[in-house]
């Protein structure tokens, strides 16, 4: 069974307790009647898909139902980290510590 750390529960908690939200660390435009179509179709529906590394925020809908954010490896699956929602993105320099 994946246990994904849930840092505000403070607890491995089955992954089954855990929604997927997206990517993480979207910044969105103030301005969105400024954008081209274009700008809005990469803003609203574009999202890194990489072999590798990814920001994802999960939200533990299940348990205490708050967002947090996470560092999972996208080929063998594993969380490496998660840290609470409003926290900043990891380093590469931290990414990189996390795969040794
Ligand atoms: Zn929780």
């Amino acid at each position: 069974m994946l246990l994904i750390h849930c840092p505000y529960c403070e607890d491995d908690r089955p992954e089954l307790e855990f929604s997927h939200a997206g990517q993480a660390h979207i910044v969105r435009p103030t301005d969105m009647d400024g954008l081209s179509d274009e700008e809005f179709e990469a803003m609203f529906f574009i999202r890194d898909n990489p072999k590798g590394i990814i920001l994802e925020r999960w939200r533990h809908s299940m348990g205490c139902g708050r967002f947090l954010n996470a560092v999972r490896h996208t080929v063998t699956d594993k969380f490496l980290k998660t840290y609470k929602a409003g926290q900043p993105r990891p380093t590469d320099k931290d990414i990189e510590d996390l795969l040794k």
